[in-house]
């Protein structure tokens, strides 16, 4: 027997013994080892990020069955890779070698929703639109709203932090996670947090949580803050005839103490390319779109002084929505972005960085300058708002040369967030994709502490490994 199938036979007895051990607490068709099937599971949706081979799939339904897994993984020291839907942009998802790929999609309860004490008990599983949805019926609001809504799971919106197109008013997951159970990577149950409107008994480490991308424990259960269903807000559409007008009216709306509920940018590529997939009829002559909301008592109102300081800052043409559906047909242009982009040319390299939004026009001019240096088509669409921006590399994946240049200017787009004060990643994460650029932000120190912090929750390195740092 050459070494080669010596191993092959030995790996095949391995996977045996975990898969037998899993099954003594799962159902059989809770468990996956189908080859064919659990490759499906290896990736999120990031691209250029490298991944494994799942020796398993498991899809607990219960918090036992997952202190079962966990308690099976430590013991044969088997790492473990938790997984929401995989709408993933940083690789955070994606399985490693021989793992056991622990997907909470079947945990999807709305276990309470709480008009009194505003708050929704929910499973890691639930698609982050089916919550969103179950509140308003009852008047109620969860504000984080990833363009992915309809795809993604709570448990990954915790695990990656999202935001979304309403942060600009309401704020990002963080703000509205408010306690936790977690379990463990040896499989004890952690409760973190509160259900109460206050609370600061001790170290807070719900917060640890939002955004360790999988790195810390296995979220199973979330309390989540909710808001008071807000008025259907109204929309606005400015065209410029430059990025740097855009990006300064969107300076002279945060000067001027206006609270809109969403302030999204397309620049002429993104407009162009949701035109191509949806035949939307967005104006393409314009260099950049504003779309401005207010969700106010008055929001026509609202939007009449905002698109008076649109127009002071060279808006070419401001055109309100005149109802809610029209508002509605706006977003769903501007959430269709990062998919019409990817039609552009097959593939794309989706940025995330945030700066300042007082720098935002220099990140705008210095993504032009980077695209036009490697010969490239780079979509911008930004939650302007927050100073986020995407910055989408479209390139032919087929192509070598255009594939380095890709990269290249992806981490140069990076490299200028940095300069310009800002942050490799405002709501995507690190994941795979930009493990060294984390290093490069927080420094060796801040690393050195971060990986201290895992060491205690992880003492054995099984959860997600290779993620983050
Ligand atoms: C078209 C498109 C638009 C997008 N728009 C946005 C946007 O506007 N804003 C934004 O922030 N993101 C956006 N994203 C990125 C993505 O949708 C978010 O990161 C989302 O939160 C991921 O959720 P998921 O369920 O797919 O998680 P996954 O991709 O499966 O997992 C994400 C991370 O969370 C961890 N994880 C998942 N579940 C658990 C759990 N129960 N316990 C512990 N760790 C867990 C995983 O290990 C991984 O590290 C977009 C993606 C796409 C494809």
């Amino acid at each position: 027997m050459s070494r080669i199938e010596a191993r092959r036979d030995e790996d095949t007895a391995v996977t045996g013994n975990l898969v037998d051990r899993l099954l003594t607490g799962l159902p059989a068709d809770a468990v996956l080892t189908d080859p064919d099937v659990t490759v499906s599971y290896a990736n999120d949706m990031a691209s250029f990020c490298p991944a494994g081979t799942p020796a398993v799939v498991v899809l607990p339904r219960t918090v036992e069955q997952v202190q079962h897994v966990m308690r099976i993984a430590t013991e044969l020291r088997v790492p473990v890779v938790p997984q929401g839907a995989r709408t993933g942009l940083s690789g955070a998802a994606n399985a490693s070698d021989g793992c056991i790929v622990l997907s909470l999609t079947r945990m999807d309860r709305i276990l309470e929703i709480n008009p009194v004490d505003r708050i929704a008990v929910v499973e890691p599983g639930v698609v982050n639109a089916t919550l969103s949805r179950a509140v308003n019926e009852l008047g109620l609001y969860y504000p984080p709203d990833p363009s992915s809504w309809e795809m993604c799971t709570i448990g990954g919106n915790i695990g990656t932090a999202s935001g979304g197109l309403c942060c600009v008013k309401y704020g990002v997951t963080a703000e509205y996670v408010l306690g936790l159970e977690v379990v463990l990577a040896d499989g004890r149950l952690m409760s973190t947090g509160r259900r109460t409107a206050k609370g600061v008994a001790g170290y807070d480490l719900t917060r640890l949580f939002v955004g360790s991308e999988g790195s810390l424990g296995i979220v199973v259960q979330a309390v989540l803050g909710l808001r008071p269903k807000p008025p259907e807000q109204l929309v606005l559409a400015a065209e410029f005839a430059s990025g740097a007008a855009a990006c300064d009216a969107v300076c002279k709306i945060m000067e001027g103490g206006h609270v809109p509920s969403l302030l999204e940018l397309m620049d002429r590529t993104t407009v162009k390319a949701v035109n191509d997939l949806a035949h939307m009829g967005l104006p393409e002559t314009t260099e950049a779109l504003l779309l401005a909301a207010f969700d106010t008592t008055d929001p026509a109102a609202d939007l009449a002084a905002l698109g008076a300081l649109c127009e002071a800052a060279g808006a070419t043409q401001v055109v309100p929505a005149d109802d809610a559906a029209e508002s509605e047909l706006l977003l769903q242009a501007r959430r269709l972005s990062l998919t019409a982009l990817e039609a552009v040319k097959g593939t794309t390299m989706i940025d995330d960085v945030c700066v300042p939004r007082s720098r935002l026009g220099e990140l705008l001019e210095g993504t032009e300058r980077i695209a036009e240096k490697h010969g490239l088509t780079i979509g911008v669409v930004a939650h302007a708002g927050d100073g986020n921006t995407h910055p989408t590399v479209c390139f032919d994946a087929a192509d070598p040369d255009e594939s380095r240049r890709a990269r290249e200017s992806f981490e140069e787009i990076m490299a200028l967030g940095l300069e310009l004060g800002g942050t490799i990643t405002g709501e995507h994460g690190v994941g795979v994709l930009k493990k060294e650029w984390l290093a490069r932000e927080i420094g060796p120190v801040g690393v050195e502490m971060q990986r201290a912090v895992k060491g205690v929750f992880d003492p054995l390195g099984i959860l997600n490994p290779g993620k983050l740092f």
